[in-house]
Order: structure tokens, then C-alpha cells, then sequence
């Protein structure tokens, strides 16, 4: 069989390599943790850092494919990797999606509509782009934010220097604030003959910058923002030549989406597909890279939801299984720390009762 290699460890690296098992690959993690969730359902795993351009470059040539479901991997060693195996999705899209502001131009010049933006490298121009684009606003590093962090939020100018120490001075974008209905993420698979499958878009929402949990479908009323969201997702698939799974999250508002920011991989809000559609959105991934046929998307029940386990939560699991229609899916970290995402818990929803 062949052997997919995967860059990164975490809970997204495990179960693409639980749904790579079940269509009979084998999988290689290469992370720099001890004991990497991915690692333990994988048949390989090679511990290293992410900017080790040699050890990529090895891990490349020991696989038949790669992937990666982590978003920062410098240049240098991505392209060492790509070197020696094929890499999807495409190393372009990853460049692109690491960087906020790359990211935010490459999507208006696809016709999409972020918040009003600007790139912000000093304190003074902090202070010049607060100016133009007005509080409350949101400060975000470019590079290496998740979960919320690397944010600052500024809700009057008295708040700039606590911003700027907030981010530490790392080149930033500052961003309007947006006052939306509620947020959703287009979730889209495209092959490498350029067919592109999408899910029902969930609505999400976040508490203290962490997806707290998914609803799908979303409320009817966001189906004009949702079909705006989809055709610019299409746009950015076919301009990057993509392969595999990619997430663009949106604000839905009074005059339509307003794009936030793009995954090059599988996400968070994508999980219920695992047990609420015909096919998951690890499974297509997994079945896009290695060439193969696209399973359908479609819901299975009328609704589903997601919810994160997120810290402490986890501590509920044995009463989460009390409900038996409740999915448990805990991901093997050992410690609960708070604003850590420990598991989720999948219900789908029928004919008005719990399946
Ligand atoms: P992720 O873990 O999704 O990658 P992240 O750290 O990249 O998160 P964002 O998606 O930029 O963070 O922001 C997290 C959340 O903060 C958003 O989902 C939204 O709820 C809120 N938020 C971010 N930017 C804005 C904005 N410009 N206006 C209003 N709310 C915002
Ligand atoms: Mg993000
Ligand atoms: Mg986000």
C-alpha cells in the first residue's frame, strides 16, 4: 500500500489518519511533539522540528504523498518537502493562507470583501490605520495566530499602545470591527481534475476567539450570504490549481459575507461531517490527494450539531456518553489545559429527536 505522509500531529492529523486507515493507507506523522495525538493512530512517526529543511526533505522521500494539517511551515523546508513528494494542498495556498494580510489581498482581488484592513508594522502607523479605519477594531499578527491569540482588540484609540504591546510588535494587520449576524465557513473539497464538492455550510460560533460549537444547516436566512461565500471559495480553489480540503470562514451581515480567513486543510467546523454526511471532510481530503473519486457530501439527518470539548469540558465525557445518540470523539491529550480542544461531541438531529 501506499503511504501518506502527514506534517503536523495534532487532533485534525489524527483523524485524517484514522479515515486514510480505513481506505487501507498508511500514514506517516512528522511533528515535533513527544507524543503527538496523529502519532498514536498512525503507522509512522517521525519526531522533528517544522524548519528542519533536511529532516523534511528525508520525511518527503519515505512517503508517496504529503499533506499537512498545520499552517506554519516556513518556505524553505515546505519546498525541501515538496522536493521529494507530491504536496497538496498546493505549497502556493499555504503561503497565501499563513499570512494574513497575502491572504486578505489575494481574496479581494478575487472580488472578495474582507473588513476594512491595513498592514501595520510600527506604532505609528498603528495609530495612522486606527485613524482610517476607526474603533473598535481588532488587531491580529500576520503570522502564527489560532484560536484567537496574537489578537488584540482595540475599542477606543486610549487602547492603541495595549495593542501594540499586546502583539508585541510582530507586522500586523488592523482590522475593522464587524458588527455580523452570525459567522459560518464554507467547507470545499476540490480533485485534481478540478471537480469541486462542497458541504452544507455550518454556522459557527466562537467564545473568547475558539470555536464553541457548529449547526448545520445554518439559519435559512444566511442563505444569500452562503451562496455569496460559496462561488468566492470556488474562485479561490480554481486560481490555486487546489487539491484537497479547504475552509474559508465568513461573516454573514446585513450586506452579505465578509470574508475573515482561509484554512488550507481540514477544520474545526467540519467535524460533524465524520457521522452528518455521506462523506467526511478527512475522508475526501485523504481521497483528493491520493487521486482518487470524491464522496458525496450530502447531510444524512435534517440537522447535526458539533460541540467543542474544549479544557475542563473534557471531564463531562462520561456523561456525554449517557446520551446514546451523543458521538464522543476525544482526541488522547493528556493534559486539560484551559482553551485547549481536548474533544467533540456530534449529534444528529431527525424528525425532531436525537438520533
Ligand atoms: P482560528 O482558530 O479560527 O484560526 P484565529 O485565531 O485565526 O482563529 P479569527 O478567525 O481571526 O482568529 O478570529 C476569531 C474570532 O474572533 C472570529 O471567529 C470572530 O468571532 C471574532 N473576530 C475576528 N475578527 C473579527 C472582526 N474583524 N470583527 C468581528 N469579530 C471578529
Ligand atoms: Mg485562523
Ligand atoms: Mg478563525
Amino acid at each position: 500500500g501506499s503511504t501518506i505522509g502527514i506534517v503536523g500531529g495534532g487532533q485534525l492529523g489524527r483523524m485524517l489518519a484514522m479515515a486514510a486507515a480505513q481506505l487501507g493507507y498508511k500514514c506517516h506523522i512528522y511533528a515535533p511533539d513527544k507524543d503527538p495525538p496523529a502519532a498514536e493512530v498512525a503507522a509512522l512517526f517521525t519526531r522533528g522540528v517544522y524548519n528542519d529543511e533536511q529532516a523534511l526533505a528525508r520525511f518527503g522521500a519515505e512517503v508517496d504523498v504529503a499533506t499537512y494539517e498545520f499552517e506554519n511551515i516556513a518556505a524553505g523546508p515546505l519546498s525541501a518537502l515538496a522536493d521529494h513528494a507530491p504536496l497538496y494542498p498546493p505549497r502556493a495556498a499555504l503561503e497565501i493562507a499563513q499570512d494574513r494580510l497575502s491572504e486578505k489581498d489575494f481574496v479581494t482581488r478575487l472580488g472578495g470583501r474582507p473588513a476594512p484592513y491595513a498592514a501595520v508594522s510600527s506604532r505609528d502607523e498603528l495609530e495612522a490605520a486606527l485613524g482610517r479605519i476607526g474603533a473598535p477594531a481588532i488587531l491580529k499578527t500576520r503570522r502564527f495566530g489560532y484560536d484567537g491569540k496574537g489578537q488584540a482588540r482595540i475599542m477606543n484609540a486610549a487602547e492603541t499602545d495595549e495593542a501594540w504591546a499586546d502583539v508585541r510588535g510582530a507586522p500586523s494587520v488592523l482590522e475593522g470591527f464587524i458588527r455580523f449576524d452570525a459567522e459560518f465557513s464554507i467547507l470545499l473539497c476540490r480533485a485534481p481534475s478540478g471537480e469541486v464538492l462542497l458541504w452544507d455550510a455550518p454556522e459557527n460560533v466562537h467564545s473568547h476567539g475558539i470555536l464553541d460549537h457548529s449547526s448545520v444547516p445554518a439559519d435559512p436566512a444566511l442563505r444569500p450570504a452562503i451562496a455569496e461565500a460559496q462561488a468566492l471559495a470556488r474562485k479561490v480553489a480554481d486560481a490555486l490549481d487546489y487539491v484537497g480540503m479547504l475552509t474559508l470562514e465568513f461573516f454573514a451581515t446585513a450586506d452579505g459575507a465578509v470574508f475573515n480567513e482561509m484554512a488550507p486543510r481540514v477544520h474545526n467546523s467540519g467535524h460533524w461531517s465524520i457521522e452528518g454526511a455521506l462523506t467526511s471532510q478527512f475522508e475526501n481530503h485523504i481521497r483528493a490527494i491520493c487521486g482518487l473519486p470524491l464522496g458525496a457530501t450530502d447531510l444524512i439527518v435534517p440537522e447535526v450539531t458539533m460541540q467543542n470539548l474544549i479544557g475542563d469540558d473534557v471531564e463531562r465525557w462520561r456523561d456525554i456518553l449517557s446520551d446514546p445518540a451523543a458521538h464522543l470523539h476525544l482526541y488522547g491529550k493528556g493534559e486539560a489545559r484551559p482553551g485547549r480542544k481536548m474533544g467533540h461531541v456530534t449529534r444528529l438531529i431527525g424528525r425532531g429527536e436525537r438520533l
